[in-house]
């Protein structure tokens, strides 16, 4: 189960200093979603409002792990202000475990 077509390609290379490009990466995430390949596990904030949270720099890092239904596998997406983005596939338990931190209350970051 090496090369799924689904969740190994998410990633979108950026063509800047850092490994992925943050805004197609999400995107593609939420296309994978609502097309039915993918499903969003648990994440900071929603997919959609991933990317509003991130420019806004409230949040120091913004998380989410999607399931991907053609392989079985998680993925996780990772945002890190100033930071790499990381993009890797997780095991389930890390769900669980993973330091979930306090999200900025959302007047102050989405998009009206
Ligand atoms: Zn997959």
């Amino acid at each position: 189960m090496d090369n799924c077509d689904i969740c190994d390609t998410v990633g979108v290379p950026s063509d800047g200093a850092i490994s992925w490009d943050i805004d197609a990466t999400t995107e593609t995430l939420i296309r994978r979603v609502s097309a039915g390949r993918m499903r969003e596990l648990r994440g900071d904030v929603p997919l959609q409002d991933m990317l509003s949270l991130f420019e806004s720099e409230l949040k120091y890092t913004i998380s989410v792990f999607v399931d991907c239904h053609d392989c079985g596998r998680v993925l996780f997406w990772g945002l890190c202000i100033r930071g790499n983005p990381i993009l890797r596939h997780a095991d389930r338990t890390e769900i669980d475990r993973w330091p979930w931190g306090p999200v900025p209350p959302g007047e102050r970051w989405t998009r009206s």
